[in-house]
């Protein structure tokens, strides 16, 4: 009925005025965030398949915000890529990684890897490889040990500054691992076409593995194929024994998930090592 019509209009256009309101109100709060030292990076470790032992970790940002409680990245994230605030925010995720990483250097006196997150407005700058290189001056970290995470997002618009890019940090000695590996549509053409090192299988292949024996086969594929091409690659979101061991089978290089750690606060990351280290 017409009634009804009306209805549902009218809750259609309450929630759009809630979604706009709450975005107006998560960017006007991530404007200060920075400045407010209300961002954090976490670190999530990630592990050699066939001992289990952590050999690095992926920095992952955290934002609580005294207004809105904790705020996801998959909120902000995207907000903070269209207003552009990510490239001051990137920053300060890189720096904070590169002192982290030279830190577990220092003090265990040895290389762990660090993975770090990169979003396309970030990549597509010009000067983004002179902050890589300036912090590598700065940090005295092994490049080889910091591994750039990028999504299919970041090489879809195929411009001129991207290819120059990839190729510029790839020459430095940096790593590059291709994210949410599988979620895309071109992933594979663009394993072909660039300087990966790294291929992550994203999570929600990993989620099944042991109920459905379709996603066992893509990931036993996925991970055939990576080392086709000479990468590493690693399992995200590993969460049971089962899923290890099945990942182990197939031989996968590394892993990440629950079933290890979650995302940790520094200290607690480097208490971690600590107990690892002393063994
Ligand atoms: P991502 O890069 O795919 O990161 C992995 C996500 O999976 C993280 O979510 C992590 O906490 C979560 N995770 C790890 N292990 C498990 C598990 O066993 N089970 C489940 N269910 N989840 C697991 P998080 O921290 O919420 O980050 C979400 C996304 O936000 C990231 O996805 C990444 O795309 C983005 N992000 C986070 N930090 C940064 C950053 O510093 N820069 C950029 N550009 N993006 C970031
Ligand atoms: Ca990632
Ligand atoms: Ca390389
Ligand atoms: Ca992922």
């Amino acid at each position: 009925s017409k009634e009804q019509g009306r209805n549902t209009y009218t809750f259609f256009t309450d929630q759009m005025n809630n979604d706009m309101h709450r975005r107006l109100k998560v960017e006007e709060q991530l404007r200060n965030a920075l400045k407010n030292s209300e961002l954090t990076v976490y670190f999530q470790p990630f592990v050699d398949i066939r001992n289990r032992k952590i050999i690095g970790a992926e920095a992952l940002l955290r934002w609580y915000n005294p207004e809105l409680g904790h705020v996801t990245p998959d909120e902000f994230i995207p907000i903070a890529e269209q207003t552009g605030l990510i490239l001051s925010i990137g920053k300060f995720v890189l720096e904070t990684a590169f002192a982290a990483a030279y830190h577990w250097q220092t003090y265990f006196n040895r290389q762990f890897k660090i993975a770090i997150n990169v979003s396309p407005k970030q990549f597509r700058e010009n000067k983004f490889v002179d902050l890589l290189k300036a912090l590598l001056g700065q940090y005295d970290i092994k490049p080889s040990s910091v591994e750039l995470e990028i999504t299919e997002g970041v090489l879809l618009s195929g411009d001129l500054v991207i290819n120059h890019n990839l190729s510029a940090i790839n020459d430095i000695g940096i790593s590059i691992s291709m994210d949410d590996f599988g979620t895309g549509y071109s992933s594979l053409s663009y394993l072909r076409s660039y300087p990966f090192d790294t291929l992550k299988v994203d999570k929600s292949f990993i989620n099944d593995i042991t109920v459905d024996p379709g996603d066992l086969e893509l990931v036993g594929a996925a991970i055939a194929m990576g080392h086709g091409l000479n990468l590493n690659v690693v399992a995200e979101g590993i969460e049971t024994e089962e899923q290890y061991q099945l990942l182990n089978a197939l031989k996968c290089d590394y892993g990440q998930g629950y079933l290890f750690s979650k995302p940790l606060p520094q200290a607690e990351f480097e208490a971690l090592l600590e107990k690892q280290e002393s063994i």
